[in-house]
């Protein structure tokens, strides 16, 4: 046996939520965020997916991402969040990177002209975010120097929002206004051209001011919605309801065991049955991306019905309370994320649980489980 759960990605539903994105936005260009794997489901299937549906870009973090969708035939134009090495490889895939210090400009500008290869780089501003980024006191004079750099032209300016997911949207807006200002400076200064975007899926979804020339969804186009719950309005909540999840994460019942009223169950014995019980022992345990943190607090689907975590969660096996579902026979399918009949656990769900956000579940479980891919059209 392999080790490691199963995840279904369904494509279908990744398009299904661009599309979503798209009428949103009034097709404007959408720059599809791919980085981590595409949150786990898979980037060179994603972004074919993506690509088909009408992305303009996708954006990764690092240059090696970009190297393996180029590889895999994918000839989009590519965006690089926050790597600045691998120079070579910016050149021979034609990667877009984003500059976020005047250090980084010079070195590309000389590697350009060495190579007598233009190269077309998109600007990041820090509007409050305060991880990368060109402070935006000191971009003005900055920009004078890039503007003149040989062989470096500058395509895009963008920036990211920090909490654009609360209810409370004065600081976004704060962000937004800056953002503005420095794209007007820049087309005052003659670039006319410049691709703006700033919006991430929270902005998309609620901030429809902060999609300037472009947005810069991720976390939604894989069927959740970012918001904070105190933030969904009746009409984000209708929105985000039709977002559909792509990910199902399955495994296979391994041991089915009779315990007795009163025995411990796994590490600490932090769980004891209160009744003759039927124990399920699944292959997956924290080494496969399913948290410690569900010990005692979670719950799987089998035969469409709820069974809850029981004792530790271990590094390779977990226990499930499974006395309740009837007729359960070893081998048989178990939902740890996603819909089984008419139950679904979400990675939302699971998050709160966890006490994290969906997209360490997807990227948690989506890293480490084999992937296979369905409604491919
Ligand atoms: C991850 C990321 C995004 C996408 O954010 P979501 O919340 O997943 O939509 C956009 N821009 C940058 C710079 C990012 O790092």
């Amino acid at each position: 046996m392999d080790r490691g759960p199963i995840a279904e990605i369904d494509l279908e539903a990744i398009a299904h939520n661009f599309r979503i994105a798209k009428k949103i936005t009034g097709n404007r260009p959408i720059i599809a965020v791919v980085k981590a794997d595409a949150y786990g489901h898979g980037a060179i299937e994603a972004s074919r997916r993506l690509v088909k549906e009408g992305a303009s870009y996708l954006a990764v973090a690092y240059a090696a991402e970009a190297v393996a969708l180029r590889q895999a035939n994918i000839k989009t134009p590519l965006i690089v969040l926050f790597d600045k090495y691998d120079m070579n490889n910016y050149f021979k895939y034609k990667l877009i990177p984003v500059i976020h210090d005047i250090k980084t400009a010079r070195a590309f500008s000389k590697e350009a002209k060495k190579r007598k290869q233009g190269i077309d780089v998109h600007i990041k501003a820090d509007t409050g975010m305060g991880r990368l980024g060109f402070n935006i006191d000191d971009l003005d004079k900055n920009i004078n120097a890039i503007m003149k750099m040989d062989f470096l032209t500058v395509t895009g300016l963008m920036s990211h929002f920090s909490d654009a997911d609360l209810s409370d949207r004065s600081y976004a807006l704060i962000q937004l206004d800056r953002f503005n200002k420095l794209k007007n400076t820049m087309i005052k200064k003659g670039l006319k051209h410049l691709l703006s975007h700033i919006a991430n899926s929270a902005a998309v979804m609620s901030l429809p001011e902060s999609h300037p020339d472009a947005i810069r969804p991720g976390l939604m186009l894989y069927g959740y919605s970012p918001m904070q719950p105190s933030a969904l309005s009746s009409q984000l909540s209708a929105l985000s309801s039709q977002l559909k999840p792509a990910m199902t994460v399955k495994t296979k019942i391994l041991s089915l065991r009779k315990l007795r009223k009163g025995s411990p169950v796994s590490y600490g014995r932090t769980f004891i049955t209160s009744r003759d019980s039927l124990i399920a022992v699944l292959p997956v345990g924290y080494a496969d991306g399913y948290s410690r943190a569900f010990s005692n607090n979670s719950d799987v689907l089998v035969r469409g019905r709820r069974s809850p975590v029981v004792g530790r969660v271990c590094m390779d096996t977990t226990m499930v309370d499974v006395t309740d579902a009837r007729g359960v026979i070893e081998g048989e399918d178990v939902v740890l994320l996603g819909r089984q009949k008419a139950d679904a656990i979400t990675a939302s769900e699971l998050a709160r649980k966890a006490g994290t956000i969906p997209y360490e579940i997807l990227t948690s479980f989506g890293n480490k489980s084999r992937k296979v891919y369905t409604h491919d059209s």
